[in-house]
């Protein structure tokens, strides 16, 4: 008899999406006369910066003749991209990562829900709430948590944002082995300044914790004196691991490619209170599961780091940052308060109101998808996130749906 990963059985029946899509559905089958705009999901609408896809073109064209093909590549990214990335990314930031403790993969998701394995089945986890549930579901996959009861699962140290924190939760008074962190935030577009993720570095010194610091949306950074990496603050590459991804920073969400970094002098501990290197147990893991991101692929990347794919690739997170700011204002200017927004394609709004019931009004009178922050976290109800990923054009026009629709009410 074939027995399941009952852990599986904990998770959370329904998945937030899935509720989302299927009120869609039943709106869309009622009104087949009404256009939605989706301001929910959080996946890029623009096109490729024409660099990538360029250098994209070519790689293929490399892979169409003998003498230019590539098999198998390094199962931790060509030399190429981790040298652009370390020297790029980090080296001229002042932050000191070097090319081999880059590892080139195709997602941030599969990444920060995969290297938990790395570590003891008992690790204390530390989770932020309202969270991007990757972070969560993979513990409960891997039987790090109890039941899920009242919103929460037992036995995971939950980090709570409120307006009060301003959704930055300091370290925690009960013990935590291994952390989350991400910012700028999805879902609440809150940034970190560099003193209170010092603080966070110092108690991981302290308690001899892990973090992973999630820096998906980096790019999206337009203040000099916020850290776009958690390797700008001194001591963090003992205690920290860093993940980046093209998804959102050059719209490589259907393209996939990212990477994470993992300092070489990072370490983690074996029951005797050994020190091992995570780098070596990433690398051991990587090179037996995963087989590398295609050469294109690796290329398309690459690209971004030429001064035209720079500027293009500014210029794409221009325009959502724009996006953001309209957002921002005609929410504001409706007497919502409004978090992150800045630095972030995300407006965390304070709905006044449950957050289902904010979106089924939404949904209903303005024909405008928004996502319930209730589906992040118990923290999340009575807040929306609006994502600034769609043209400038429907989100001009949803926002003047919303003005229409609220000032109805
Ligand atoms: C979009 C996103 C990522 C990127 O995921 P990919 O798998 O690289 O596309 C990572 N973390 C967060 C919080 C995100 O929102």
């Amino acid at each position: 008899m074939i027995r399941i990963n009952e852990d599986y059985l904990k998770l959370k029946a329904s998945y937030l999406f899935s509720d989302i899509a299927g009120r869609i559905k039943a709106f869309q089958q009622a009104h087949p006369d009404r256009t939605i705009i989706r301001l929910g999901i959080g996946d890029v609408t623009r096109a490729l910066p024409p660099v990538c896809v360029a250098a994209f073109h070519q790689a293929v064209d490399e892979m169409s003749r003998d003498a230019t093909f590539r098999g198998y590549g390094p199962e931790q990214g060509y030399e190429f991209l981790r040298q652009a990335i370390a020297a790029e990314d980090f080296q001229r930031r002042g932050a000191d990562i070097q090319a081999d403790e880059i590892f080139v993969s195709d997602g941030s998701k599969c990444d920060t829900g995969n290297f938990q394995e790395l570590f003891a089945r008992d690790a204390r986890i530390a989770i932020p709430d309202p969270v991007y549930p990757v972070y969560l579901d993979t513990n409960v996959m891997a039987g790090r948590s109890g039941a899920f009861v009242d919103g929460r699962y037992e036995g995971i140290v939950y980090l709570e944002g409120s307006r009060e924190n301003g959704f930055v939760a300091d370290p925690p008074d009960l013990p935590a082995d291994l952390v989350y962190l991400c910012f700028p935030n999805n879902p609440t577009g809150a940034t970190i300044d560099r003193q209170r993720l010092a603080a966070w570095v110092d108690w991981a010194r302290d308690q001899k914790a892990l973090i992973l610091f999630d820096a998906a949306y980096e790019a999206f950074i337009r203040d000099d004196s916020l850290p776009r990496s958690i390797f700008e603050i001194p001591g963090a590459r003992e205690v920290a691991v860093e993940f980046r991804s093209f998804s959102k920073t050059a719209g490589f969400t259907g393209t996939r490619c990212a990477y994470t970094v993992v300092p070489k002098d990072c370490k983690a501990y074996t029951a005797a209170g050994e020190k091992v290197p995570v780098h070596r147990l990433w690398s051991r893991r990587q090179s037996t599961k995963f087989n590398g991101v295609s050469y294109p692929v690796q290329r398309a990347a690459a690209a971004v780091y030429t001064p035209e794919g720079r500027q293009q690739a500014k210029a794409l997170v221009d325009g959502y940052l724009a996006n953001a700011d309209m957002i921002r204002d005609a929410m504001q200017a409706l007497g919502f308060t409004c978090f992150g927004g800045r630095h972030s394609p995300y407006i965390w709004v304070e709905c006044r109101r449950p957050s289902w019931e904010f979106f089924d009004l939404l949904l209903d009178r303005a024909g405008v998808v928004c996502t319930p922050g209730a589906g992040f976290g118990r923290c999340g109800e009575g807040y929306a996130r609006i994502s600034a990923f769609n043209s400038k054009e429907n989100v001009q026009a949803a926002m003047t749906r919303i003005r229409e629709a609220l000032e109805e009410t």
